[in-house]
């Protein structure tokens, strides 16, 4: 064995279930937080989706709410995960729903109800108000490209009417918010370019990167370089998807190195390779993660990933995805660290102030953001009698 298997061997023992002090209820809803990996589409409520389907008039196989209640993604191809780090379950969860809808179809099935700048204004809106609930201060949010039926907004249309409901939720919630770009991954580099193109030309106070997004399986990161590296000229920021569907460490060391990721959106399978847990352990790289996957069959392997990834001392966060669709939030993702992923108070904390670090705010404004969390934090321990 070298010692590099030694590192992460060992340590990938980290039991699940709940701290051995487990910080109260009444601290962590009160916990301010960062959610910086969102996806609009993926927050519309069962409700909204209901209204706004049959206001459409949607061919669906079954009623909106029945499609909600059964979103279930299957895994893409069993066969590449045999031998993983962390066994990867095999065949269907308990209780999988017999019929079942994918994300991305129910995705689909989202964008064709929205209609105009007003709807998108709405789930941008609504998005605030359900991170709002779990105690988000601040929300990034990666949006998709903008549909034919609804190109006549053009990006700088469509990027006003999120805007809106993102000024919005600034006067009611007090919130601040970005949007990501997303870069479908399913699509050539050509269009990719060509998405970032169209940001760099398109400017907007509240479009703060992008993202490359869809599933891993589906295109690598290298093919994204020209388009990362318009995006870098333009100073936006950069995250990508990665290490979440491929078993290959490598590709979040592209997409550090290549792409010029400033942050990671998953990275489980770093844990293949040990080199690579270290390298991003030194390197401080932040990961944004979500123990919730509409990928039910696979919830208990992203919980034992986030274990070993917080024994192995990687920087998390954690994140929401696609809330309205799971469904989760970010206060039950906090919830599910302290109470699975055995998360102390010190780093339930860190985690949070992790969140401030690796946003796309401006610097003064992270800053800011930054102090107002250590204040609120230390009052609250105060409160509780936390250390
Ligand atoms: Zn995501």
């Amino acid at each position: 064995m070298t010692g590099a298997e030694a590192t992460l061997q060992s340590p990938i023992a980290r039991p699940e279930g709940p701290a051995a002090d487990p910080v109260p209820d009444a601290w962590l809803a009160a916990l301010p937080k960062v959610d910086l990996h969102c996806h609009l589409i993926g927050t519309v409520r069962a409700s909204t989706f209901a209204e706004l389907a049959r206001r459409e008039k949607l061919d669906l196989p079954d009623e909106p709410e029945a499609i909600w209640r059964d979103i279930n993604s299957l895994p893409p191809d069993p066969g590449l995960y045999a031998d993983t780090a962390i066994p990867v379950p095999q065949g269907r969860a308990p209780g999988e729903p017999d019929v079942s809808y994918s994300l991305f179809q129910a995705s689909k099935w989202v964008v064709e109800s929205l209609r105009s700048a007003d709807d998108l204004t709405r789930i941008v809106y609504e998005a605030f108000e359900g991170a709002h609930a779990s105690g988000t201060r601040h929300l990034e949010l990666f949006f998709d490209d903008v549909p034919a039926h609804l190109s006549h907004l053009g990006l700088a249309g469509a990027m006003e009417a999120y805007a809106e409901g993102i000024r919005q939720a600034e006067r009611d919630f007090g919130m601040t918010g970005r949007m990501i770009k997303g870069i479908d991954r399913s699509l050539s580099g050509e269009h990719a370019l060509e998405q970032v193109r169209q940001v760099v030309d398109t400017p907007h106070e509240y479009l703060a990167g992008i993202g490359l997004d869809n599933l891993e399986t589906a295109g690598p990161p290298e093919r994204f370089v020209d388009a990362y590296r318009l995006a870098g000229e333009a100073g936006l920021g950069r995250t990508a998807h990665s290490s979440e569907h491929v078993p290959s460490a490598q590709n979040t060391i592209t997409c550090l190195d290549e792409l010029g990721c400033d942050r990671i959106d998953h990275g489980y399978y770093v844990l293949e390779d040990p080199r690579v847990v270290d390298e991003v352990r030194e390197r401080g790289v932040v990961f944004t993660v979500g123990s919730t996957t509409s990928r039910r069959s696979w919830r208990p392997w992203r919980r034992a990933s986030i274990r070993a990834m917080l024994a192995q001392g990687l920087a998390l966060t954690p994140c929401s995805d696609d809330p309205g669709m799971f469904p989760t939030s970010l206060a039950n993702e906090y919830a599910i660290m302290r109470d699975q992923n055995g998360s102390s108070h010190a780093e339930l904390t860190a985690m949070a102030l992790r969140g401030v670090d690796a946003s796309w705010l401006p610097a003064s404004e992270r800053a800011a953001l930054r102090s107002s969390f250590e204040a609120e934090i230390a009052r609250l321990d105060a409160e509780h009698s936390l250390a």
